[in-house]
């Protein structure tokens, strides 16, 4: 008896062990990135009384979360963060140091992913003249591919091409994004085909945008349960054209012609589900996850960020954006069970940057917030420029915070560059606005390894950047009072979610420090690959089953 007993408890003792160590032994058939753009940390919380079961609070509770992750360089944008994902690197090595910056060498403001070596594939507009030729460091698809000899697909898709293009980096089967305005049309770039798969060209002819957008946008509940914003009603969110007050219902049928037509889906929560619609007849149409070989999907989610700048962060739309965005949620990781299996994938979802509350909010509730005013700025950099040195022209650029001098123009005065950068360091802190300001040559010399100076030495590219790096006070914008952005440094912008699910991760959450370079290196563990080739993040171990 006794010897059965224990003949029974070593069985089990020997199953158990069996069924933990296949997960983690069993490399996943395709592995997920999602991005919401704009997502900041606390959406997870502000809202979770109101999301369900299968969404965000599936992956929370199964998975594991980082509660205390950040952005560690500026500009937080859109292109720098997705870059930054997915190389495991930050703009000073990854070189996308904006989504448009000034190109020291072209002598022109150039657009992240614009490439005039590639043309349209999907009709004869110039959208989908892009490339990732700017990105200069390998991302984990592109490790992926190296690793298996080029098996496996790697895709990404969203409705902004950047987004699309640089996750999957420079060896990918395909990057895919939306056109919009007359054309309902998902297209890509001669740099990855020559003409769309069948399964793209029938997703376009199916048109489902149309049945978006020939209705309204309602909140999804009673209004009057959206305790967590603003009264819908108030100064501090921007109008669709045609709408008289940034209020619901929103009648989208009607307002689709002044808003660019099929643009307009870009603006509302259907976005996203038209996302994932795309998203599940590319696993569909590309067959990902059926094979050995792994397959990497980017799948990234802009509605959010055009909602977010219209209407700010306490707004019942972004409320109510991301309660439907929960609900996309769940629709697309069921999808994914049902298509590619339980145990066969392993996901992770994070943002590419986060947003600051509208700064005129913020003043209303007494809080020091700021509007730069561009032009004023401008003038007052070129009066410290005639003052000290009596030219007007030495400066070229003046954008992202950064001032480019015109080196020639210097030279030919017999002046300093040096001395020119440093005097305008010194002196443009007097401007109201400006909190900070450090020359190119001192990021050069000086290593900063924490706080805001940091983040900048992070986003300074020696190549790439300007030669006076400038940094505003907490919560100042250069646009207009309605709505809100991003692009600091600051914790309002740096704080995202990133979780991990599914095959290969451990359940929990953890709220040490974490930045948005530690994802790359992470999913290379868990697949067992190299790291992207200048990846500066570490392994977040506590997350993986090992
Ligand atoms: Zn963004
Ligand atoms: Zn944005």
């Amino acid at each position: 008896m006794k010897k059965s007993i224990l003949l029974l408890f070593c069985t089990f003792l020997l199953l158990t062990n069996c069924t933990e160590k296949k997960i983690p032994n069993k490399k996943p058939k395709l592995v997920i990135g999602i991005v919401i753009d704009q997502m900041r940390y606390d959406y997870l919380t502000r809202y979770a009384d109101r999301y369900g079961k299968g969404g965000f609070n599936r992956i929370l509770n199964n998975g594991f979360s980082l509660e205390n992750a950040h952005y560690n360089y500026m500009p937080t944008y859109t292109a720098v963060g997705h870059a930054s994902i997915f190389t495991g690197t930050t703009p000073n090595n990854h070189g996308i140091i904006s989504n448009n910056w000034y190109d020291k060498f072209l002598k022109e403001s150039i657009y992240c992913v614009d490439d005039s070596n590639y043309t349209t594939v999907g009709n004869s507009g110039n959208v989908g003249n892009k490339s990732p030729n700017r990105l200069y460091t390998t991302t984990v698809s592109d490790e992926l591919h190296l690793a298996q000899n080029m098996k496996g697909k790697t895709i990404g898709l969203s409705i902004k091409d950047r987004s699309a293009i640089l996750p999957v980096g420079h060896t990918a089967n395909g990057a895919y994004w939306y056109d919009g305005g007359n054309n309902n049309q998902w297209v890509t770039s001669s740099y990855y085909m020559k003409e769309l798969p069948k399964w793209v060209a029938d997703f376009n002819a199916n048109n489902n945008a149309d049945n978006y957008l020939n209705s309204s946008w309602n909140t999804l509940y009673d209004i009057n349960t959206y305790q967590k914003s603003r009264d819908d009603d108030n100064i501090f969110e921007r109008n669709l054209k045609g709408q008289e007050k940034p209020i619901f219902p929103k009648n989208l049928k009607e307002l689709r012609a002044k808003n660019g037509n099929y643009n307009l889906i870009k603006t509302v929560p259907a976005g996203n589900t038209y996302t994932v619609d795309f998203a599940k007849a590319t696993i569909k149409g590309e067959q990902l996850g059926k094979t050995a070989h792994t397959d990497f999907l980017t799948v990234s989610f802009s509605s959010t960020d055009y909602i977010g700048h219209r209407y700010g962060v306490a707004a019942v739309e972004t409320e109510d954006t991301y309660l439907r965005l929960d609900k996309d949620l769940e629709e697309f990781f069921n999808f994914l069970d049902a298509e590619v299996g339980k145990n066969n994938y392993t996901l992770f979802l994070t943002a590419d940057h986060a947003a600051v509350h509208v700064p005129a909010y913020l003043q209303s509730l007494k809080i020091p917030a700021h509007y730069m005013d561009t032009k004023k700025f401008r003038d007052f950099i070129l009066n410290i420029t005639q003052k000290y040195f009596n030219s007007k022209e030495l400066i070229e650029n003046v954008s992202n915070y950064q001032i480019f001098l015109d080196k020639d123009k210097i030279e030919s005065l017999g002046l300093d560059r040096n001395k020119v950068a440093q005097k305008l360091a010194d002196e443009v802190v007097h401007f109201d606005k400006i909190y900070k300001a450090v020359t190119a040559r001192t990021l050069q010399t000086t290593n900063f390894t924490d706080g805001i100076l940091n983040s900048l030495q992070n986003g300074y590219n020696q190549k790439f950047s300007g030669d006076v790096l400038m940094i505003p006070y907490p919560a100042t914008l250069t646009s207009g009072r309605k709505g809100t952005s991003h692009g600091s440094g600051y914790s309002y912008d740096t704080h995202i979610p990133i979780i991990f699910y599914g095959n290969g991760i451990k359940k929990g959450k953890s709220a040490k420090k974490y930045t948005i370079i530690d994802i790359a290196p992470t999913i290379s563990n868990l697949l067992k690959i190299e790291a992207p080739n200048s990846t500066s993040g570490k392994v977040v171990e506590e997350a993986l089953i090992k």
